[in-house]
């Protein structure tokens, strides 16, 4: 997921090429002594970073008096992920720069065998810093959903979890999710390619078509990998500021 502010300052190529934010990964995970680890994996956090780690559990899990969930479905997914055939290894890694701005990222280790369609790994990143001072405000003429809006700390990071958890769900039960990931990552590494050739006066024109072509594909797909994760987000934002609202 992306904060929106921080894409406005940007032209649409770059917008394209940095969108994949959903990548394949390369081997590793795989636990030592042959057992491979499954559901939600915390070892890779810091001492610090398990104490927010802690709080972002105890929120997704929390009840009422009565045993219910207080948000719903953050726990029902948070639940899914717990029990996950395959490890879902949590990282809260820093911003490498200023323009490192995702929030939250999911990789996935691919399958080696073709017909398997779910990965073997996946791993999400947590930029606690960067969900932290994303603007959260509607700002004039904004109609959409505006990620964070109204949330403070461990709120905020319930949701930018509960996006990329979707995406681990995705990548289960929507059998092309994977390929439609690949494909999405070979189009920006292809639009890299392009954004070059625009730099010459003789391929200017041609890599423009071929930019177009590349970036309508592209609003398609991200459609398709990106729905599903912001109905859900979007839900668990409600969830979430339903409570705060009214405990303030
Ligand atoms: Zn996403």
């Amino acid at each position: 997921m992306r904060t929106s502010k921080t894409t406005n300052r940007r032209n649409s190529w770059i917008l394209i090429s940095v969108f994949s934010l959903i990548t394949l990964t390369s081997f590793y995970g795989r636990a030592a002594g042959g057992t491979s680890p499954t559901g939600i994996i915390t070892e890779r956090l810091s001492v610090r970073q398990m104490e927010i780690w802690r709080t972002i559990e105890q929120k997704a899990l929390a009840q009422n008096a009565a045993g219910q969930p207080l948000y719903p479905t953050l726990q029902e997914l948070f639940s899914w992920a717990k029990m996950t055939s395959f490890p879902i290894y949590i990282e809260m890694p820093e911003a490498r720069d200023l323009w490192d701005c995702a929030a939250g990222t999911f990789l996935f280790e691919k399958p080696q065998a073709p017909a398997q369609s779910q990965p073997t790994a996946v791993t999400i990143l947590l930029r606690v810093a960067v969900i932290d001072r994303a603007a959260g405000e509607r700002t004039a003429g904004e109609h959409g959903f505006v990620p964070f809006e109204g949330l403070k700390g461990v709120d905020r990071y319930c949701e930018a979890l509960a996006h990329e958890l979707t995406h681990a769900r995705q990548s289960v039960t929507d059998l092309e999710f994977l390929q439609l990931a690949d494909r999405r990552k070979s189009l920006n590494d292809e639009s890299v390619r392009f954004q070059l050739l625009r730099r010459t006066a003789e391929t200017r024109q041609s890599a423009t078509r071929g930019l177009q072509a590349i970036a309508d594909e592209l609003r398609l797909l991200t459609e398709r990998i990106e729905g599903p994760a912001r109905v859900v987000e979007q839900q668990v934002w409600r969830e979430l500021r339903a409570r705060r609202d009214k405990d303030c």
